[in-house]
């Protein structure tokens, strides 16, 4: 009986002991005798619970972050261990502190950093542990050594290695959608307003800064450098993504709006995204929703005259976002610049605590301001389109030449897109601030124009200093 119990026991023992987690973890040092520290944390870390099964090539890197400082040497161990997070995450720190670690401020020199990547394909949320790690993604230092020795690693985490403890992060996607999945484990992909709430939350516990970038989806090159501006100037980057209903006129394009989901997670993802909030409509505007947000000074010109009720729309979803998301920036394009003015005023007017900033136009080469719409265009008309920022161009430099009379200035646009297919829905010269025509041309002030190339509407501006 005894003996069996025995056996029993150390059974059991052997059982808990034996090696079955995979995890990555990153090692960083810039002080000191770098090879030497990270050498030494990789012979601390192999004891008989965890043994070192890979490791990548040692790379030197600049510091991110922090005051001016050493480059630093980084690599990836692939460890297999029978340790939990927690116990690991001990381990790390116990290393930390016998390589002379000193607890310092946020990316301030250190002789070693470890950091646990990945452990299995597990999610953890607790106030001591995030894994995946947060920034891992953004971080070549990291994801450089680690792609060395595991290329696969995204597709491999997808496949389900090991089981889903702790608290896991639910991502409205389909597990056994491979490519989704791997965004899902990155970038949080939200549709419930409640979900991001807590994220929010999480993050502001972390005192993490937010930044977030409101769109329409159809994700291009001028959404993605609002992203990536975003990622410069802050720890959380919130996209969204909702065709917005109440935008859009009765005969406007909002069923035929383009829609891509999968693209746009990629594109937002590769760009720096963090979370991406998807919210369907019934969510944001529900049945009975009856009040909104109107600035009707700034809406009166320009868009708003020919898209009644448009910037309402628009300020009331953006007021919304701006209460859920609760960012201290947000990105906003200068082709849009009526409703730059609008948010800006919006914000002012109704005290939102958020820093309004704005990215210039990213255009096509041929000088098109991008758009989700261009999309729309035939061939002809895509050929013909750039003809409305050369007129800008045009307008720029005469005006610049001394010719201050808007009305000759308009007419110089208005000849060159009549050359074209295109049909001039507006061309106004007006004050930057208050939007209101103008007949001189003076101060900061703005040429803008909508254009109609068949049934695709482009809207473009170029603001002058006089
Ligand atoms: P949308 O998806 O069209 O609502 O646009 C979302 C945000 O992207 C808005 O702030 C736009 O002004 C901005 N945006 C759209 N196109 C461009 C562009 N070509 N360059 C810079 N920002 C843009």
């Amino acid at each position: 009986m005894k003996s069996n119990a025995r056996k029993a026991t150390s059974h059991k023992k052997n059982r808990v002991k034996k090696l079955i987690h995979e995890v990555y973890l990153g090692l960083g040092s810039n002080m000191g005798d770098r090879l030497a520290n990270i050498r030494k944390a990789v012979s601390l870390l192999s004891t008989n619970r965890v043994t070192v099964i890979k490791h990548s090539s040692v790379i030197e890197t600049d510091p991110v972050g922090g005051p001016p400082q050493p480059k630093f040497l980084n690599a990836v161990v692939k460890i297999k261990t029978s340790l939990t997070p927690e116990e690991l995450l001990h381990l790390a720190k116990s290393i930390e502190d016998k390589l002379g670690r000193k607890p310092s401020k946020k990316n301030y020199p250190r002789p070693i950093d470890i950091d646990i990547l990945l452990y299995n394909n597990i999610s953890i949320k607790s106030p001591t542990l995030t894994i995946p790690h947060p920034r891992m993604q953004k971080r070549d230092f990291v994801m450089r050594p680690l792609l060395e020795i595991e290329p696969d690693i995204l597709k491999k985490r997808s496949s389900g290695l090991g089981t889903q403890t702790s608290k896991t992060v639910n991502v409205n996607i389909p597990r056994n959608k491979s490519r989704e999945t791997k965004h899902a484990e990155i970038m949080k992909i939200i549709s419930s307003i409640n979900r991001l709430r807590s994220e929010i939350a999480l993050a502001r516990k972390e005192e993490k800064s937010i930044g977030f970038i409101p769109t329409m989806g159809a994700l291009h090159e001028g959404h993605l450098s609002l992203i990536r501006q975003c990622r410069k100037e802050n720890d959380l980057v919130v996209v969204s993504i909702f065709v917005n209903p109440i935008q859009f006129g009765p005969k406007e394009d909002y069923a035929a709006y383009p829609r891509n989901k999968k693209k746009d997670s990629t594109l937002a993802y590769k760009a720096g995204c963090d979370i991406l909030f998807y919210p369907n409509v019934h969510q944001l505007i529900p049945s009975g929703f009856n009040t909104h947000v109107e600035v009707p000074k700034l809406s009166k010109h320009l868009c708003g005259e020919r898209r009644p009720g448009h910037f309402k729309g628009v300020a009331t979803i953006v007021a919304k976002l701006f209460n859920i998301v609760m960012p201290d920036k947000a990105y906003f394009g200068q082709k849009d610049f009526q409703q730059l003015a609008v948010i800006r005023k919006m914000v002012s007017d109704l005290n939102f605590p958020v820093s309004i900033k704005s990215i210039k136009t990213v255009r096509e080469d041929d000088g098109l301001a991008m758009s989700s719409r261009n999309v729309y265009l035939s061939p002809k008309e895509r050929l013909e389109s750039p003809v409305i920022y050369q007129a800008l161009l045009e307008a720029k430099k005469t005006a610049l030449a001394g010719n201050l009379d808007a009305s000759q200035i308009k007419e110089l646009i208005r000849r060159r897109i009549n050359d074209t297919s295109g049909r001039i829905d507006y061309i106004e010269c007006v004050d930057e601030k208050n939007l209101s025509p103008i007949k001189k041309m003076s101060g900061r002030c703005v040429i803008a124009v909508a254009v109609f190339f068949g049934k695709t509407r482009l809207i473009d501006n170029i603001v002058l200093q006089i």
